[in-house]
């Protein structure tokens, strides 16, 4: 029988070994995970941290005994991989009983990622956590439940991204009030700046105090005996508990110890059937490069979904069964932030210009179900094609439908689908659910135009070049104008510029026209007027709302 041996007993190890163990009943199987915890839901924490999630042991998924019982499985917690001998094929492991060294035919690395430690003096004050295993859950929740009920309860979140973002909305929902410390100019880096307003806004809404483009420089205690959070730009910041967390590099220190070759960015290099450099060892999870299905960049994509996914491969592998051909990564990832949901697939909009890879920007601020049943809510989303029409990347921000809009472009994106495949997608519609035209047809519909010339645009990030060149043509309602417009915007409603256009064509004056309304529909029918007319025109992608968030 075969002897596999598997380093990590969570989200790519315990997948391993479970698929490895359905497809073989004779192997041996051991799993060696240095914790007193296998598979748990990490992804969960942060809503046991909230208390949505009241039980704690809804988190914990499995016991060594239950996967025992149900996979004969033999699951060793407690036991630390310090080393690998390539050539004995042998580990050896740490336990606090002393060590031993354990043989493998096949061995699966599956040690996951570790939180990076910023450059903040103090970052052992005992007021200071990180969220990314149950016993840091422990800690967190034991210190929120010490604090006292009579006064303000405060907490410093350092780290603005996916898992910072949770623990602020956990913090909050246990009535702290949370204080959110992020370096880049905007929350969720991940997230392309324009749709980040809106996330700060929900926060702000909530009472969170937000400073951005800052870092947290140290940790003191204060003269009340709490932690003072100092920033790099001097404010200070009083705090019962401060959470850090400002991402993950991948634990890879014992596949370089061992030998194995890492990527440049510190994470191990497999193969597509997860192999490392070692043809008797795989790896899996966040210790691992992959290769971005855009881009093209390799680099560990710390996600759950393609751990477990990579597991089960690995397992196919290891067992010498043919495997699923691995699909490069999408990044596709999800967070609610209160009442909103943000949500990326595939490149950002960043992410695109690093690489130097062309594209077109469209924006559809559509409803996410028909405007006429009652409580339809905005989803806003942005979009990159390719010139030849193939969809490379989108983000979608709003209070309902974001799941099902970026689900759908993921699908679409791994189906390396176009513009024209986004157009003609059948998604499910009746009024409570969705649109005849959904959103997402929209952004096939817009970048059609866009990439035929039909409908020539213009980018609120170049309003400052727009106004110096172009008549700008504010087409929306006398209402919406009033409500807030561009100075010197000629205002003609959309229903008026057929038989006002000599007097847009005085005040062109020869320039072209840049038109817009409030999302880009009108402003749609307006361009094309103007183009029938002969004059040169152009739509604003998004309109007002991409202005107003852009600026
Ligand atoms: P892990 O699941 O981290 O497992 C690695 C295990 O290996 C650890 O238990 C570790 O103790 C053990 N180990 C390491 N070295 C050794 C050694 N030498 N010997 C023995 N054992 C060792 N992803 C999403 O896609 N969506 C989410 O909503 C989401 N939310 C998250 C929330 C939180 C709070 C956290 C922390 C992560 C979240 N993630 C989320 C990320 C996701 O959990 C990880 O991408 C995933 O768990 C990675 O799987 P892995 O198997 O590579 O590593």
């Amino acid at each position: 029988p075969r002897r596999l041996v598997v380093v990590g007993g969570v989200a790519g190890g315990m997948s391993a070994a479970a698929r490895a163990r359905r497809l073989d009943e004779s192997a041996s199987i051991v799993v060696l995970e240095q914790s007193a915890h296998v598979s748990f839901a990490s992804c969960g924490l942060p809503y046991h941290l909230s208390g949505e999630i009241e039980s704690r042991d809804a988190l914990l998924l499995h016991t060594p005994a239950s996967l025992h019982a149900a996979l004969a499985l033999d699951v060793r917690t407690g036991h630390r991989v310090t080393a690998i001998d390539r050539a004995a094929r042998t580990v050896a492991v740490a336990t606090a009983d002393g060590t031993y060294d354990l043989p493998y035919d096949a061995l699966l690395l599956a040690p996951g990622a570790m939180a990076v430690r910023p450059p903040v003096d103090g970052l052992d004050h005992p007021a200071v956590h990180t969220l990314r295993t149950v016993p840091d859950l422990d800690a967190l929740t034991a210190r929120v439940a010490a604090l006292p009920a009579d006064r303000p309860r405060r907490a410093v979140v350092v780290g603005a991204g996916f898992i910072g973002l949770e623990a602020v909305e956990a913090l909050a929902h246990r009535g702290l009030d949370v204080t959110l410390v992020e370096l880049a100019d905007h929350v969720l880096p991940p997230l392309d700046p324009e749709l980040a307003p809106l996330l700060a806004d929900e926060l702000r809404a909530h009472g969170v105090a937000l400073h951005l483009g800052v870092a947290a420089r140290s940790v003191t205690t204060g003269a009340d005996g709490a932690a003072l959070v100092t920033l790099t730009d001097g404010t200070r910041v009083p705090a019962d508990l401060v959470v850090v967390n400002v991402g993950v590099r991948p634990a890879s220190d014992l596949a370089r110890d061992a030998g194995l070759t890492l990527g440049a960015t510190g994470a191990i290099i497999v193969d597509a059937d997860q192999r490392t450099s070692d043809p008797h060892v795989w790896a899996v999870g966040d210790a691992v490069e992959v290769t971005h299905a855009v881009t093209g960049a390799v680099g560990p994509v710390p996600l759950a979904g393609p751990a477990n996914r990579q597991g089960r491969r690995a397992a196919d592998a290891m067992l010498g069964r043919r495997t699923t051909p691995q699909a490069p990564v999408l990044g596709t990832a999800i967070v609610r932030v209160f009442g909103l949901t943000a949500a990326v697939t595939g490149a950002s909009q960043a992410a695109l210009a690093r690489a130097g890879i062309e594209h077109e920007v469209v924006r559809v601020h559509g409803g996410h179900h028909a405007g006429y049943f009652p409580g339809a809510q905005a989803v806003h989303l942005v979009a990159s094609f390719a010139p030849d029409g193939r969809l490379l990347g989108a983000q979608a921000v709003g209070r309902a439908g974001v799941d099902k809009r970026i689900d759908v472009l993921a699908t679409a994106l791994r189906a390396g689908m176009t513009a024209d495949d986004l157009a003609e997608l059948e998604l499910a519609y009746a009024p409570p659910y969705g649109a005849a035209k959904d959103p997402v047809n929209m952004l096939g519909f817009v970048a059609q135009n866009v990439l035929d010339g039909t409908m020539p645009q213009w980018h609120a990030a170049d309003l400052d070049a727009v106004r110096a060149t172009h008549l700008v043509l504010d087409v929306r309602t006398a209402a919406e104008h009033a409500r807030g417009h561009l100075d010197e915007a000629l205002h003609v409603p959309h229903t008026e510029l057929r038989d006002r256009l000599d007097e847009v064509r005085a005040a062109a004056a020869g320039r072209p026209v840049a038109v817009h309304c409030q999302s880009g529909v009108r402003a749609h029918i307006a361009t094309r007027v103007l183009l029938h007319a002969g004059l040169e025109a152009r739509n604003l992608s998004g309109g007002w709302l991409s202005l107003v968030l852009t600026h």
